[in-house]
């Protein structure tokens, strides 16, 4: 008994300093806590009102989840399209859209959103969410349920939809024939929406919504850094994240678990190339540009920046530099990419020649899928059993633009260095540089001011929004 009270007095390491919830079967989702042994210790530490926070959303959850009491009466409303006396429960419905790095930020920007304004999270499961992500919240599902009157629209849902927040502004349509709120209502936040989509982000429009008792959101992007931009968002915030640069470091960890499949994959490579390794570079490559890689000016710019940056040591071209006895320091390198190319030609530059430090390098790369298959199981899989190996990394190195990496760097609390975007088929020079932060970049923020109802630059607004590194126009928090 007496070791019984002395465990309970503790929070275990799996639950990240009480991140976790402690209510879970563990056999049906093992990575939820051996991740723990795979990784480095969070890299802060979660604030306690977000602990409870957390805890007070899985309480609403489970009283307002599906088929519920309360999911059963807000559904009746939904069905019937009037507006509700006040409901007790408020949802949010997350639209499966994009690709899978796309997929994951948006899921946590809409998580913190139903947090804000005290919705449940139900998740379309689209093809394949299911087999991807562990439940996160105790108890009931947080997956929509497939009878959801709503759901066969999902796919034609766009900026013409007749129930578009952004078209009812622009059609001066927000209430019902007879004044009544209305009782859904789509949100168009893809990175094509217009200025009316875009008031989303203004307070009066918060007002509106909170009526709304069912809000339906489409969006390819990471849209928290406009979030902390409305004031009545700002205390709460400030709150639940007094260090704004790991806000989707906490909620990346809170929400996705790799299901045990995927965990399969990522334990089975880890184990098997990296875990004995003294130091693990990953780096991620995508390539924007189009025509068939791999190209020279991308294997350059590789090669300079983990040069430049000592991430790598050089090679000797000259000397064939025989092994001395004794111990060596190991760094192995796990390089992701849709095509084969780039982790071929590197292995062979740290095979042909020694590398003047002496240290031993060893180039991995785990699938060569070639084109993305955003539809396919088995490729959705090894995407998100690749972003999460990159965050098991000590150093990361990340391409521009790109969520995937975006999903590593911030699961993995890592700092990156970003390869710079070539321009022309030239590699940059510099060819990269340090990340800010481990944020993600919002690719499509709005640039207007609502009080003053005109454009306005909004990274420099305050001191924790940001332009990007890898695009000018992006927001990102610091
Ligand atoms: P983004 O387009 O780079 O922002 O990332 P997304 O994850 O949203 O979409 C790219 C998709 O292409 C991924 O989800 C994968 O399906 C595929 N993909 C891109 N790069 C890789 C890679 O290095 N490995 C694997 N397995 N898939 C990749």
């Amino acid at each position: 008994a007496e070791e019984d009270s002395f465990q309970s007095a503790e929070v275990p390491k799996e639950l990240l300093g009480g991140l976790l919830s402690a209510e879970f079967d563990k056999k049906s989702c093992l990575s939820r806590y051996q991740s723990a042994f795979y990784r480095k210790e969070l890299s802060r530490k979660p604030s306690s009102y977000l602990i409870s926070r957390l805890r007070s959303y899985e309480a609403l959850h489970q009283r307002c989840g599906p088929y519920t009491k309360s999911y059963n009466k807000t559904l009746q409303k939904l069905k019937s399209g009037n507006q509700p006396e006040s409901s007790d429960c408020n949802y949010l419905v997350w639209i499966s859209f994009s690709g899978l790095g796309n997929r994951i930020l948006t899921l946590a920007s809409a998580f913190l959103y139903a947090l804000l304004t005290n919705r449940v999270l139900l998740v379309d499961p689209g093809v394949d969410m299911v087999d991807l992500f562990c439940e996160p919240f105790p108890e009931v599902s947080w997956f929509l349920p497939s009878d959801f009157p709503l759901k066969n629209q999902f796919d034609s849902f766009d900026q013409i939809s007749p129930h578009c927040y952004g078209r009812l502004l622009k059609n001066n349509n927000t209430m019902n024939s007879n004044g009544s709120s209305r009782s859904f209502v789509y949100l168009h936040l893809v990175h094509d929406y217009d200025d009316h989509d875009k008031l989303f982000f203004c307070d009066e429009d918060q007002s509106f919504l909170q009526k709304v008792p069912w809000l339906i959101m489409k969006t390819d992007n990471y849209y928290i850094p406009s979030l902390f931009l409305i004031p009545s968002f700002e205390q709460e915030l400030s709150n639940l994240f007094p260090n704004k640069d790991s806000v989707f470091h906490f909620l990346g960890r809170y929400l996705f678990h790799p299901t045990n499949p995927v965990w399969g994959l990522i334990t089975r490579y880890y184990d098997a190339y990296l875990a004995r390794a003294d130091e693990r570079i990953g780096i991620q490559i995508r390539v924007f540009d189009t025509g068939v890689g791999p190209f020279q000016y991308v294997l350059d710019q590789i090669l300079a920046c983990t040069l430049k940056e000592n991430l790598l040591p050089k090679v000797d071209k000259e000397k064939a530099i025989i092994r001395q006895s004794g111990n060596q320091t190991s760094k192995a390198v796990i390089l992701t990419s849709l095509s084969s190319g780039y982790f071929e030609k590197m292995r062979d530059v740290y095979w042909e020649y020694p590398t003047v430090t002496g240290e031993v390098i060893g180039i991995y790369q785990p699938s060569q899928e070639r084109y993305q298959q955003t539809e396919k199981h088995t490729h959705n899989r090894k995407a998100w059993a690749e972003m999460y190996l990159l965050s098991l990394t000590d150093v990361l190195v990340t391409s521009s633009w790109s969520t995937f990496g975006y999903v590593a760097q911030s699961l993995g609390g890592l700092r990156p260095w970003i390869l710079y975007k070539p321009e022309n088929h030239t590699a940059p020079d510099p060819p990269c540089h340090r990340a800010m932060s481990m944020e993600p970049c919002f690719h499509a923020p709005p640039f207007y001011d609502c009080k003053a109802k005109r454009g306005i630059d909004t990274g420099v607004l305050v001191p924790h929004v940001r332009h990007c590194e890898d695009m000018s126009w992006g927001l990102k928090l610091v």
